[in-house]
């Protein structure tokens, strides 16, 4: 039920490692300074949700562009952070994103289509963990993700 921070940061940056770097995208993770910081929540989906995200990270960057993971951690929260320098999405379609099967105008990404479920899960799994997931982004400038999660109140050893 407590999962540690570190150990989920760097298992996510190193599941896109690989294709990261055929994709010509610099990919980093900043861990927070106490390694023993722990969050509540299903472990398989909070994996899940940082896959979703991270995989439209790659998705939406062009090469030479730059991917930052990290965890802010509050007293009573942890958030996960993950912004890309990629495409961004326009204000109009932000707050529709996390809508089942919508996507920013199909076909836009030079990988080609999914299918716009990736954040609705995303979505889904967070709320169902009591957390948060919200995203800003700026067109031609990039995104990011906050995945907000609670704190367990004792840390691993
Ligand atoms: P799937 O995840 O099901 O394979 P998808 O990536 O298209 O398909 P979502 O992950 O739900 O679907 O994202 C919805 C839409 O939001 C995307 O189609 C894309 O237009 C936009 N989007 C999501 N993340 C980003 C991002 N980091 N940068 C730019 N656009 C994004
Ligand atoms: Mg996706």
């Amino acid at each position: 039920r407590a999962i540690p921070v570190h150990g989920l940061l760097k298992g996510v940056v190193e599941r896109f490692q690989l294709q990261a770097a055929k994709q010509e995208l610099s990919l980093r993770v900043h861990l927070p300074p106490r390694q023993d910081v722990c969050v509540y929540g299903d472990e398989d989906m909070v994996n899940r949700v940082l896959d979703n995200v991270l995989s439209n990270a790659l998705k939406y960057t062009p090469p030479g562009g730059r991917i930052d993971v990290r965890a802010d951690v509050a007293a009573e929260h942890v958030t996960f952070i993950i912004s890309d320098t990629g495409i961004g999405i326009p204000a109009e379609d932000l707050p529709h994103v996390f809508e089942r099967f919508y996507r920013v105008e199909k076909g836009r990404s030079r990988r080609g289509g999914g299918t716009g479920l990736g954040l609705a899960l995303a979505r889904e799994m967070v709320e169902r963990m009591g957390g948060d997931i919200r995203m800003e982004s700026e067109v031609q400038r990039g995104t990011t993700v906050y995945v907000t999660l609670r704190r367990a109140e004792e840390d691993a050893a």
